[in-house]
């Protein structure tokens, strides 16, 4: 079992960053409304991540870190409409086959409550003891890959590792606004945010600590709803840098995606209105009904598959297409 433990571990466990999502969904999950993660030397010796969620009682703590343990499905029909975040019951199992893991948790609101489980490259006898925490849950992940060299191997500095980080963190942070959020690397605070106000000018201050003014500032804002499907969020102006290239962010019912089908949609409209050979830069969120999109086809790629594929690539296109053609009048297009 220790060696399919290994392998599998591979598929969510790539590296710290991989380990950071997996973590902070759970914490998500848990309905954590503050969630702090610190890491040391880029989080390849330390990860923590501490929420104030549901908790992880005494009996449930081992279950935690056992493979297909999830309390996230009760039954078979759930999967139709489950809105969690994962479902798979591996993640913790796998991180604890490469690392050095520890469960301290509190399902009650007693503060000297709680209790801890530390599972060690799988010699484990989950031994729960007794360890005070306020209500909510710390993951703690120590030496990732200490007993798989070859993996190590292809951890690469200190900073490119945080790097990744980091950028799980955009991803997550900009998922939730609602959550408070902090983030610590080598005790440093890199980002420090407080849950935004539900509005237009409480994200964007979040997006701006996240992406910085500029994105905001040279952005154009929108909010398209038509058949059954909603489209809010921030598009990129022409006046974009090459240097934010890489700011694409877009979401399906808050989780991030990566989707071919989304991509050529806004590139498509991006073209059409704009400069040509601008990189587009956005963040965006659509929602539509859980039951016309499955985000569960590969546990780590961000797939997802549409029911009506060609319905959300043409409410993508003209959406956008119709607000940045507002804001560059002059163009003849469609
Ligand atoms: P999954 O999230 O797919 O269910 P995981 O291996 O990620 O599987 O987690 C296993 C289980 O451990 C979860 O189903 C949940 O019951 C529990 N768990 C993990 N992290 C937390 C947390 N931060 N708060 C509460 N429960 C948690
Ligand atoms: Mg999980």
């Amino acid at each position: 079992p220790r060696l399919a433990n290994q392998i599998a571990a591979g598929e969510v466990v790539e590296r710290p960053a991989s380990v950071v999502k997996e973590i902070v969904e759970n914490a998500i999950d848990a309905g954590g409304r503050r969630i702090e993660i610190e890491l040391e030397s880029g989080g390849t010796r330390l990860i923590r991540v501490r929420d104030d969620g549901c908790g992880i009682g005494e009996t449930d703590l081992p279950l935690a870190l056992s493979r297909h343990a999830t309390s996230k499905i009760a039954s078979l029909d759930d999967l139709e409409d489950v809105a969690s975040l994962g479902f798979r019951g591996e993640a913790l199992a796998s991180i604890s086959a490469v690392s050095r893991l520890e469960l301290i948790s509190n399902a009650a609101d007693d503060p000297s409550g709680g209790w801890r489980v530390v599972a060690e490259g799988r010699e484990m006898a989950p031994r729960v003891t007794p360890a005070p925490h306020p209500r909510g849950t710390s993951v703690l992940v120590r030496d990732l890959f200490f007993n798989t060299p070859a993996r190590r191997k292809f951890l690469r500095t200190e900073k490119t590792e945080f790097g990744h980080v980091e950028e799980a963190f955009r991803r997550l942070a900009l998922s939730r606004f609602d959550i408070t959020w902090l983030l610590r690397h080598n005790q440093k605070v890199v980002h420090q945010l407080p849950a935004a106000a539900d509005d237009q000018r409480g994200h964007e201050r979040r997006i701006a600590a996240l992406l910085g003014k500029r994105f905001i500032d040279e952005s154009l804002h929108l909010d398209i709803e038509a058949s059954g499907l909603r489209l809010w969020g921030w598009v990129g102006l022409p006046t974009h840098s090459r240097a934010q290239a890489d700011q694409q962010y877009f979401f399906v019912n808050g989780r991030v995606v990566r989707d071919r089908l989304v991509a050529h949609a806004i590139r498509q409209a991006y073209r059409d209105v704009l400069f040509h050979g601008r990189h587009p830069v956005f963040v965006l969120y659509l929602e539509l009904d859980p039951r016309v999109v499955d985000v569960n086809v590969h546990p780590t790629k961000h797939e997802v598959r549409f029911r009506d594929g060609r319905l959300v690539h043409d409410f993508l296109f003209s959406s956008l297409h119709r607000a940045l053609a507002e804001v560059r009048p002059n163009h003849q297009g469609a």
